[in-house]
């Protein structure tokens, strides 16, 4: 019974978009744009544990990644285009680095 409560308040919460379900432990977090996943989860993810999840899923991470590039294509080369226009001397200033970085490395 009292589950239930809670389970109905959650998930209204979650259709205003308060909170949201981490999709892999199923904690509740505030809700932000585009976030699917906890700060937990997000650093597991990044961690070596990562691998051992690519290496796992790799069919499923390496579509839904294909997927998402497809279905987003043209926004992101509009996206990429845009920053480049924005951050020309920036971006020349830190593949001048990297340059000379890999120079470097090389005597
Ligand atoms: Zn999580």
């Amino acid at each position: 019974m009292n589950e239930d409560i809670v389970q109905n308040i959650l998930e209204s919460r979650i259709e205003d978009k308060e909170i949201t379900k981490c999709e892999t432990c199923d904690k509740y977090f505030a809700y932000i744009p585009q976030k699917r996943f906890c700060d937990n989860c997000i650093k597991e993810r990044r961690s070596s544990d990562y691998k051992k999840y690519y290496q796992k899923n790799k069919d499923r991470v390496l579509a839904n990644k294909k997927k998402h590039y497809y279905e987003n294509q043209e926004a992101q080369i509009e996206r990429k285009r845009k920053y480049r226009e924005a951050n020309r001397d920036k971006i020349k200033k830190s593949n001048r680095k990297h340059y000379l970085k890999i120079k470097e490395n090389k005597k």
